[in-house]
């Protein structure tokens, strides 16, 4: 090809061009972060062409990007040194939509201009997406192993047609030149440029360059005078170049190459937390969905974990490019504390909110995810304790190092975290059991927040049949409260519940382990095997004798108490409220007339 030839857009792409040009929605500087992952993506095209015909490198083996702008000409230009493009596939990639991606985001235009330009701000649309910030872009390049006069460069203002002619470039890969609209000037600076792509692509472990500024003073407008005053100064580039990410994701690389320093600066970085995380998690899942999760859990909890609608703490990359923070489709609510990466190797760049939610990939990610987190605490439950504790297996563990290290810190989580766990038994039907397991109480033979449902299954009595527990507004109320009577004389524990949410968690977990769960504060207390023939008999003579006296009661109560019966519950109390065993308890009742219901 010699001559300039003008060619048409396909007509889907012509329309994709209309909308971005035509909606400047918020997002605008995403632009950056599409074209470095192109330049990216080019790179690692090179390097996979080159495992088989080193001479691709020609004489520039080292990939990288360069960022430079021309505030002149008002220019940026994104250049990497990758595979790069003959003629016939700029036409072809620049000209055409042929990902899946795209076509699916195409698919979903209305016509409504204003619902479609909300889509594309969720959407990335890839090399397009330069139009946003560009009236012009011209692309130049030469691909790989190709003679230096085969190189092309495209032109085009984003509306129906491009440009492409011939060019001589020297150069391996591509150089994309945005001829910035008036409105995106702000991009013309080195800080701006600096930031965005901290924010999107520090972890693209390409090394990303841009050229060294430094301060430079005006001319003096009078030279023989010092005091004379000069000419404004400015920043200019001084030829030389330096790279302005970190040029690698530290997820990607192998468990051994990474410190524990780096495990926790990284965690820092990507939470904001000065704290050290408790503990993480780093794996490389394969299968039929190929990821790398690092997991971590803080220390302590953010001052508005209670906001359920708060996102989730965990960044979404595809291919080491960042694609959205907060991706809540890949933690469950319950789990919003925990903090991290999870890199897919499967998802489209540019995948929406909406299309995480319907992804399958993104389903066993997330169950994935939630399991790697569930055995993060199961693992520091275990070695909670001080002692050396006995296994399943019924072998006592021996206490190394690194066990030490995470003793205590179960305790720790549970007091940030526990009532946010809890949420789990009504949210998380598949792993309630283990959520059951990870739970813990204070109890009536027990003050602190330690006690587990097997703890206590261990510790019941001959003959016990249920779990029995009570819930309450404090421990002190619920310590005291004249329900627990009949269990202190017979030396019966009983868990006390004080939280808010236990009552509400409560009403999805009716056993533990085959045995059920039992409020004190419900019903008629069955205390089944555990109460002797001598008490039942009691029990019965004294319902027959008090008939009369019910009768009088229920009937001064009516309005108030649906029913007055003898009890066996007490012991030195003369009466007590207890509701039905189907109705709802005193706490959660006095729960919502506080939220006004
Ligand atoms: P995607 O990256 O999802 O394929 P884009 O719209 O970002 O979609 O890019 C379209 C195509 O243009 C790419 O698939 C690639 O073939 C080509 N392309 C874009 N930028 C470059 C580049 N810097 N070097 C080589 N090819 C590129
Ligand atoms: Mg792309």
């Amino acid at each position: 090809m010699s001559n300039k030839q003008t060619l048409s857009f396909q007509a889907e792409v012509a329309q994709l061009l209309h909308l971005v040009t035509h909606s400047l929605y918020s997002n605008q500087e995403i632009f950056l972060r599409e074209l470095i992952s192109n330049a990216s993506d080019a790179c690692d095209k090179l390097r996979f062409e080159a495992l088989n015909n080193n001479a691709l490198y020609e004489d520039a083996p080292n990939l990288e990007v360069r960022v430079s702008f021309d505030q002149a000409a008002k220019t940026l230009t994104i250049t990497d040194n990758g595979i790069g493009m003959t003629a016939q596939e700029a036409i072809e990639h620049l000209g055409t939509i042929a990902k899946s991606g795209t076509k699916d985001f195409m698919g979903k235009l209305s016509g409504d201009q204003k619902a479609d330009a909300q889509l594309i701000g969720q959407f990335g649309v890839g090399f397009y997406s330069g139009f946003i910030v560009a009236d012009k872009i011209t692309v130049e390049s030469r691909r790989a192993g190709v003679a230096p006069e085969e190189g092309v460069r495209w032109t085009s203002g984003g509306t129906g047609d491009f440009e492409v002619e011939a060019i001589t470039r020297a150069a391996r890969g591509t150089s994309i030149i945005l001829h910035l609209r008036e409105e995106a000037e702000e991009y013309l600076n080195a800080w701006k440029l600096k930031s965005v792509i901290a924010k999107y692509s520090d972890h693209i472990s390409l090394p990303i360059l841009m050229e060294k500024e430094e301060w430079k003073d005006g001319e003096l407008i009078n030279p023989s005078d010092e005091n004379g005053g000069r000419q404004p100064g400015g920043m200019v580039k001084t030829g030389e170049w330096e790279t302005i990410n970190k040029a690698s994701a530290l997820w990607t690389r192998p468990k051994k190459d990474i410190t524990e320093e780096q495990y926790q600066e990284f965690y820092k970085a990507i939470s904001h937390d000065h704290e050290a995380p408790l503990t993480w998690a780093h794996n490389r899942v394969e299968g039929n969905t190929e990821y790398t999760q690092l997991l971590y859990i803080p220390a302590k909890a953010p001052f508005d974990l209670w906001n359920r609608d708060k996102k989730a703490g965990v960044k979404l990359y595809v291919k080491r490019v960042f694609i959205m923070d907060d991706a809540e489709a890949l933690m469950p609510t319950y789990l919003r504390f925990v903090k991290g990466v999870i890199d897919s190797a499967d998802l489209p760049l540019n995948v929406s909110r909406e299309l995480l939610q319907e992804s399958r990939d993104v389903r066993s990610i997330r169950e994935g995810s939630t399991k790697r987190v569930l055995s993060m605490l199961e693992d520091l439950a275990k070695h909670d304790k001080h002692e050396a504790t006995a296994g399943d297996d019924g072998v006592t563990d021996v206490v190394d190092a690194d066990d030490k290290a995470k003793e205590g810190k179960y305790t720790a989580f549970y007091s940030e975290f526990g009532s946010v766990l809890k949420e789990g038994l009504g949210e998380d039907f598949g792993n309630r059991e283990r959520l059951a397991k990870l739970l813990r109480f204070p109890s009536t033979s027990s003050d602190t927040v330690s006690v587990s449902f097997a703890d206590y299954k261990a510790r019941m009595k001959e003959g016990q049949e249920a779990i029995y527990y009570i819930t309450a507004d404090t421990l002190a109320a619920a310590k005291n409260s004249p329900q627990l009577e009949v269990f202190k004389k017979k030396g019966i524990e009983v868990l006390l519940m004080t939280d808010r949410v236990d009552e509400w968690a409560l009403n999805y977990l009716h056993d533990f382990d085959g045995t059920p769960l039992q409020s004190v504060a419900k019903g008629a207390v069955d205390l089944g095997k555990l109460q002797d023939e001598a008490e039942k008999k009691a029990a019965e003579e004294a319902a027959e004798a008090f008939k009369p006296l019910l009768a009088k009661l229920k009937e001064a109560l009516k309005d108030k108490a649906e029913d007055v019966r003898v009890t066996t519950r007490l012991v030195d109390s003369p009466a007590c409220l207890v509701v039905q065993d189907d109705g709802m308890s005193t706490q959660l009742a006095r729960m919502l007339k506080q939220a006004g219901q």
